[in-house]
């Protein structure tokens, strides 16, 4: 089927819009891209340094799968990650759309969990709009890369998980995004339509994981075993702390 790259074009556009309401792509930060052609490999990705809030058409670029921009294309240049669209569509062959977002709350676990190598995400009924998942009881294991400049060596470093034995060729991985620390997640799908909603159920899952620590870190009991916070009614704000009771 031929690409229709302004349809493409169009699409992207409206994801910068709304992943820049939602606060997943402030500023310049974040790429997104589809694959326009698989033999060869060709993706259409984000040009650098471009406001995620008011994409226009010509903010797009056509690269082969080095990321060299195909004869034609510019001005511009394809954003500094486009290795990783490449690396991600080389290794994973039904992948149609690859986005990228840069949120408070992926930045922030992605830091935190770094040491163990991944952000483990289990339980949560949301799990189940992540493409294969048909309960609540499973856990997503999301890889965890240290961020870098060198964007070869990255995509080296994550190519060498995809290919990880955990998982047969031609499946699907383990995993269904990843992030780099004080970075971002990338997330995939069959098209653009799933590799959004990925990103959306991630977020999600994200803030509530982020929140559910940070609830949990203010709870714990004081020494002594009293607990920190007991309920005083009165509506919402009715906690306090014990402490300052006495
Ligand atoms: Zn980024």
């Amino acid at each position: 089927m031929q690409f229709d790259r302004s349809a493409a074009a169009s699409a992207l556009i409206g994801i910068g819009r709304e992943f820049h309401r939602r606060g997943w792509s402030l500023g310049t930060s974040s790429n997104y891209s589809v694959v326009a052609s698989r033999d060869p490999l060709e993706l259409l990705v984000t040009a650098s340094g471009k406001d995620k809030s008011a994409l226009g058409e010509e903010d797009f670029l056509r690269v082969d799968a080095n990321g060299g921009l195909l004869a034609g294309e510019g001005p511009g240049k394809a954003s500094a990650e486009t290795m990783l669209h490449c690396m991600i569509a080389s290794v994973l062959p039904w992948v149609g759309g690859i986005l990228h977002t840069h949120s408070v709350w992926g930045t922030v676990l992605s830091r935190v969990d770094l040491p163990r190598g991944s952000l483990r995400i289990e339980g949560y009924e949301m799990l189940k709009g992540l493409s294969g998942i048909e309960t609540h009881e499973t856990a997503e294991e999301v890889p965890i890369f240290a961020n870098s400049q060198r964007i070869d060596a990255l995509a080296d470093q994550i190519r060498l998980r995809f290919l990880s034995p955990e998982w047969g060729e031609g499946s699907r991985p383990p995993f269904h995004g990843f992030l780099l620390a004080g970075h971002g997640l990338y997330t995939w799908g069959r098209d653009l339509a799933e590799a959004r909603r990925q990103i959306e159920i991630f977020e999600f899952l994200f803030e509530v994981v982020a929140r559910s620590r940070s609830w949990s870190a203010q709870s714990l009991p004081l020494p002594g075993g009293q607990p920190r916070q007991q309920w005083a009614g009165g509506g919402p704000g009715g906690y306090h702390d014990v402490q300052q009771q006495q």
